[in-house]
């Protein structure tokens, strides 16, 4: 019996691996190396002295998923495949629909052909937009995204409800806030894609010399230092959330639809500003940076009510801003080394 991973070699795909086998869990990993490394597979290895079953290829490639399921007993998916760089998702609307919703269909074709259960989606608090009133708990109103790459991610939802709905299946919604950091191992991280859109590599580019200085957007925000908020977690602990995720589905022996959705987040709202202080603090680097105009589609604040997932989870973060910083610097390091 095994899970299959989709996206597998991927940022919170690869910590999530490892906390699978670290569990005992047979893995399978389907990732089309578009956004990560072979090297990581290995790096999995080393970590946990056990190698998962990989299968280099695009998940919309239909014929070969079918396959893999013929090949194996699959008992449940994390789908973590897709894209997810927010700025290319409007320059190529339509490469984030296909890629993003197909491969999940895809799937979905073979739970359903398969009767298969069990099935966990990388969904973002990108689809509560500017929520009325913090913390965000899952009853928040949703809203619709500014960008492609969130529309998809509502979208995702939305299918993944009437598919539950239609075959009496089982599934959950985990809806990150801003995952951060890399493994202690400083193994896996999150490799850079050109200009990065989120705040830590942006600072970590800054203070390794890559970027002159980080542009912090807007400092008017009605907030403490006038820098946005968000909740930034640990992916650590993140990928800790997908296990317990995955095992409470698991234990769900009811023949009725399951459509459990799960904010993970701290709990605990940080600024820019806040951002840039701890990364300095932690790695003892300086991080120059700039106030620019507000960016479009930003929002002023966002951080997570998790006490659902604490309480029907088991799960909360542990991590400190500055613990998970302090990993993402090692990483970097780790990086250039393998660059050099
Ligand atoms: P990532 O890009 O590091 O990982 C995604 C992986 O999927 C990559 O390894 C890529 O090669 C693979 N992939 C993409 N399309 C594929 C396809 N068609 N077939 C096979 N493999 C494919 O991204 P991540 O940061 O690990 O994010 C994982 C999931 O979490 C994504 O669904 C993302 O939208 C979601 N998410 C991420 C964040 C974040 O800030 N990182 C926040 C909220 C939600």
């Amino acid at each position: 019996m095994a899970i299959l991973v989709t996206g597998g070699l991927g940022y919170i795909g690869s910590h999530t691996v490892v906390e699978l086998l670290n569990n005992n869990f047979e893995v399978i990993i389907v990732d089309d190396l578009s956004n990560s490394e072979k090297f990581i597979l290995n790096n999995i290895q080393e970590i946990t002295g056990k190698k998962p079953i990989f299968y280099p290829f695009d998940l919309r490639r239909k014929e070969l998923l079918h396959q893999v399921f013929d090949a194996h007993t699959i008992e449940g998916c994390i789908n973590f495949a897709a894209y997810k760089a927010v700025g290319e998702s409007q320059e190529k609307p339509l490469d984030y629909y296909e890629n993003n919703l197909f491969t999940l269909i895809n799937i979905l074709q073979e739970f359903k052909n398969r009767n298969i259960s069990n099935f966990i989606f990388s969904s973002s608090c990108t689809v509560y937009g500017q929520a009325d009133k913090m913390p965000i708990d899952e009853s928040a109103l949703l809203k619709t995204p500014e960008s492609v790459y969130g529309k998809t991610k509502q979208m995702g939802e939305e299918v993944l409800k009437d598919f539950a709905n239609a075959y009496h299946s089982k599934i959950c919604l985990l809806r990150y806030f801003n995952p951060i950091g890399a493994h202690p191992s400083s193994l896996l991280g999150e490799l850079p894609i050109g200009v990065p859109n989120n705040l830590v590599p942006y600072v970590m580019q800054t203070a390794t010399g890559i970027r002159e200085k980080l542009n912090v957007w807007g400092n008017d925000y009605n907030t403490e230092d006038g820098t946005a908020i968000r909740d930034y977690i640990y992916v650590v602990d993140l990928a800790k959330a997908h296990v317990a995720a995955l095992q409470k589905l698991m234990t769900n022996t009811s023949v009725e639809t399951t459509i459990d959705i799960f904010n993970l987040g701290t709990g605990k709202g940080s600024s820019v500003l806040e951002v840039v202080e701890a990364f300095e603090k932690a790695n003892s680097v300086s991080v120059p940076y700039q106030i620019c105009d507000r960016r479009e589609g930003d929002i002023e604040i966002a951080y997570a009510d998790a006490s659902k997932a604490e309480q029907e989870l088991g799960w909360k973060s542990e991590t400190t801003l500055q613990e998970a910083l302090k990993t993402a610097w090692n990483w970097q390091k780790y990086l250039e080394t393998k660059t050099n």
